[in-house]
């Protein structure tokens, strides 16, 4: 960035995030990382840990463990499946990072069957409940809300035919939530999940750097069985050291300056009026691109509320949008992989704010008007 401010702990010039993660940290976040430096072993760093438990589990609405790592989330999709999957994994596909479940799943050397799906549409229960008729399998891979195309899965429903298929009770429903959990609801023990999933830096509106997951009793008992599951994934190294409010090696302490004053500050919200601010924000998104005639790559009743995927109808230089709302200090994504020109995705996640979708949306029509 050519406007460095030598000595601001802020140098780069501010562009405000509508894209799908990272998302936009507010300062308050950011400047709550600068704390002092406390060792992990410190009785400070197992108070910090000690009160972040109770409000993650708050927001993964489980009384279970929340097990927290120094990765992202990927990192937890490989423990996931290295200490829970040992037969056979249905890898549940319906765009790019449902597809990393299944990249992982066969890096991680298990046998698995791919129920592929048109990119935009989604997994449907009916369709997952075919394949399991098969018997044999032993985990289910699939995201709750594909952030490439703008598509939420139906993981109640796909949930409950799981349970229903032959040995469903001894099935590992692995989900990924990176780019909604903190922004939508999901009941983690209502709906029998065994691992759920995020990272600190999409829903949660944190700097990226942390993963946290909630893992079923099921799950920790199928690990107790798995042998390879190695060490710094392992959950049961993981769930030992929690239980001391610690981790298995060094934290990212600063980071969890940060997240414990954002859990506060979601508590503060309340996570009702998170979840509503986020689909009064998807609904504004999709009222505003429909009133320019725009058409929408998801189907309605599988609309993001985290993430809008819409259609490029109108054949805009996306590049060209970009550029110009970079001069005015913002940022959208454009469409993912092959569907890059074909389409463009706006992110109404985290912090943002109804006035912010505003702000973005005045400076796309000023675009589309010269
Ligand atoms: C961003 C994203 C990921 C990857 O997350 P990392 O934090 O980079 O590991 C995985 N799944 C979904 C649905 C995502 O949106």
């Amino acid at each position: 960035m050519s406007e460095k401010k030598q000595g601001s702990p802020r140098a780069n010039k501010h562009v405000k995030l509508y894209i799908p993660g990272p998302t936009e940290v507010r300062p308050e976040v950011l400047d709550a990382q600068t704390d002092w430096m406390i060792g992990h072993r410190m009785p400070e760093c197992l108070e910090l840990i000690g009160r972040i438990r109770p409000k993650l589990g708050h927001v993964f609405m489980t009384k279970n463990r929340v097990l927290i790592s120094a990765s992202t989330g990927t990192g937890f999709m490989e423990a996931a499946i290295r200490n829970t999957a040992v037969k056979k994994v249905l890898n549940c596909v319906n765009g790019a990072f449902s597809d990393r479940w299944r990249v992982i799943t066969e890096a991680c050397g298990r046998e698995n069957e791919v129920l592929n799906v048109e990119w935009g549409q989604p997994i449907m229960p009916e369709e997952v409940a075919k394949r399991l008729a098969h018997g044999g399998f032993d985990a289910i891979t699939v995201a709750h809300n594909e952030t490439s195309t703008g598509v939420t899965n139906p993981i109640e429903a796909i949930a409950q035919v799981v349970r229903q298929a032959p040995n469903g009770d001894e099935i590992m429903i692995l989900v990924d939530a990176v780019s909604s959990l903190a922004g939508v609801a999901i009941p983690f023990e209502d709906w029998d999940l065994d691992v759920l999933l995020t990272s600190s830096q999409k829903a949660f509106a944190l700097p990226a750097g942390l993963a946290f997951a909630a893992v079923s009793d099921r799950a920790m008992a199928k690990a107790k069985t798995v042998p390879g599951r190695g060490w710094y994934f392992d959950f049961l190294t993981l769930e030992k050291y929690l239980l001391r409010n610690q981790t298995p090696a060094t934290t990212a302490v600063s980071l969890l300056y940060a997240l414990d004053k954002q859990l506060d500050d979601m508590m503060a919200e309340g996570m009702e009026n998170r979840y509503a601010r986020h689909l009064a924000m998807r609904d504004r998104t999709i009222e505003w691109a429909q009133s320019r005639g725009l058409t929408l790559f998801a189907p309605e009743g599988y609309r993001s509320p985290t993430v809008t995927c819409i259609s490029n109808d109108h054949n805009f230089d996306i590049p060209a949008l970009n550029a110009f709302l970079r001069e005015k200090g913002m940022i959208i994504s454009n469409g993912y992989g092959a569907l890059k020109g074909k389409n463009f995705r706006i992110a109404h996640m985290g912090d943002l704010q109804m006035e912010d979708m505003e702000e973005l949306f005045a400076a796309i029509d000023e675009f589309l008007a010269n």
